[in-house]
């Protein structure tokens, strides 16, 4: 068997318009069919491949594919092999399960390396920008992602309902890249225009530098940076670009401020001593939700340095004295992890080594749940600054001392 390539294979083109685009150009009806053909040359060659072979094109990228996900790599490298000189072609394309999360637990997939929360992706509606089309035909990933609103190339908003039938836009299901189901030429629409500001978000997106938004090279610390926003201020509209430009250009004084409010309020409202309050009953989750971004090491999740930061200063500001102050809330192990930028099982490891101590007495046989508050953030604090062998940029194990 021989499959003819479609053209111009662009590097970010999505896996489900190359397949459509490899239906088409190969002269098959609908994705269905050349799926079918496929699988029963797979079956010849490698049975347990074949069963993984997806027959419904929204099925067919990998993260779809949960227990038979490594069959289904198997069945896309078979494929590969039906191309002259394409190695790894379409497995490059796939959206891969990941078993690595975003803070707070968010679940991930993985494309050419690079961490994708999945609430980011899109299901029903994937828009277009005309103008892409009218260059090349081809779907990129980035459309299937939902802070990329604007085409940051053609600077105009995503066209996400057909101008002619006003259907919701899914290339997936209708299994045609440049035409509405309705027959109508999607190249002919038009995008709305945006300012240089509101294409920020998605050039940002796209890898390029962009002076408002935190300065990172790594992809997967972008998506996380602006995660954390969207999750933390939900009253801002969801993946609205003005919103996250406008709040990093004030970074991180608009996060200091909004901290510094909050810890005025407690003490205004104060109610029991401080040694006897959760941290997060005043602070909330900004601890947990900033941990792991997809990565803990310091140097690449801003948001958790200056998180850290403004604690550090925080016990500057209010040293041990008899009266407890803010420096004495509460932590539990996970926010504790979060300071000392270590999992959870380091953080029981330095409890057992001594290095961390509780400022509660535990019950005889029974274990510290993660959720307890246990450490006082002076401590922890204090313990991060100790320079032991846990912290610093690189090393975030805790290496003992044989
Ligand atoms: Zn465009
Ligand atoms: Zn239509």
């Amino acid at each position: 068997m021989f499959l003819i390539l479609p053209d111009e294979v662009q590097v970010n083109e999505s896996l489900e318009s190359f397949l459509i685009r490899l239906y088409q150009v190969n002269g098959y009806d609908s994705y269905r069919t050349l799926a079918f053909v496929v699988r029963d040359w797979l079956y010849d060659h490698d049975n347990e491949a074949s069963g993984a072979w997806p027959l419904v094109l929204q099925q067919a990228n990998i993260y779809h594919a949960n227990h038979s996900s490594a069959f289904r790599i198997r069945a896309f490298k078979l494929l590969d092999s039906l191309f002259h000189d394409a190695s790894e072609l379409v497995l490059s394309k796939c959206l891969l399960n990941s078993a690595s999360f975003f803070s707070p637990r968010l679940s991930s997939v993985a494309y050419r390396n690079v961490l994708i929360p999945q609430s980011f992706l899109r299901k029903s509606n994937i828009p277009i920008c005309p103008k892409c089309l009218r260059e090349s035909e081809g779907i990129p990933v980035f459309w299937h992602f939902k802070p990329y609103q604007v085409c940051h190339i053609h600077e105009c908003e995503l066209v996400s309902h057909c101008p002619k039938c006003n259907n919701q836009l899914n290339y997936i299901v209708d299994e045609k890249i440049s035409h509405c189901r309705c027959g109508y030429d999607l190249t002919s629409a038009e995008g709305k225009e945006v300012d240089d500001y509101e294409s920020c978000l998605s050039k940002y997106l796209a890898g390029e530098d962009v002076n408002d938004l935190p300065q990172c090279f790594d992809m997967s610390e972008r998506l996380g940076i602006i995660l954390w926003f969207y999750h933390r201020y939900k009253s801002v509209p969801k993946y609205d670009p003005k919103a996250i430009i406008e709040y990093f250009s004030q970074w991180p004084n608009i996060y200091y401020d909004e901290l510094n409010a909050i810890s005025e309020l407690a003490i205004d409202r104060q109610l029991k001593s401080f040694n006897h309050t959760d941290f997060k009953a005043i602070f909330g989750d900004i601890l947990i939700c900033c941990r792991k971004l997809p990565y803990r090491e310091l140097n690449k999740n801003v948001i958790l340095k200056t998180t850290i930061n403004y604690l550090i200063q925080l016990v500057d500001k209010n040293p041990k004295n008899k009266v407890a102050n803010l420096a004495d809330l509460k932590l539990n192990v996970i926010e504790a992890a979060a300071i000392l930028s270590t999992s959870i099982e380091q953080v029981y490891r330095l409890i057992e080594d001594g290095y961390l101590k509780l400022c509660i007495r535990l019950k005889r046989h029974s274990r510290l749940s993660p959720f307890q508050s246990a450490f006082y953030l002076r401590h922890v604090i204090e313990l991060r600054q100790s320079q032991l062998p846990i912290l610093g940029n690189q090393h975030t194990t805790y290496l003992p001392a044989w």
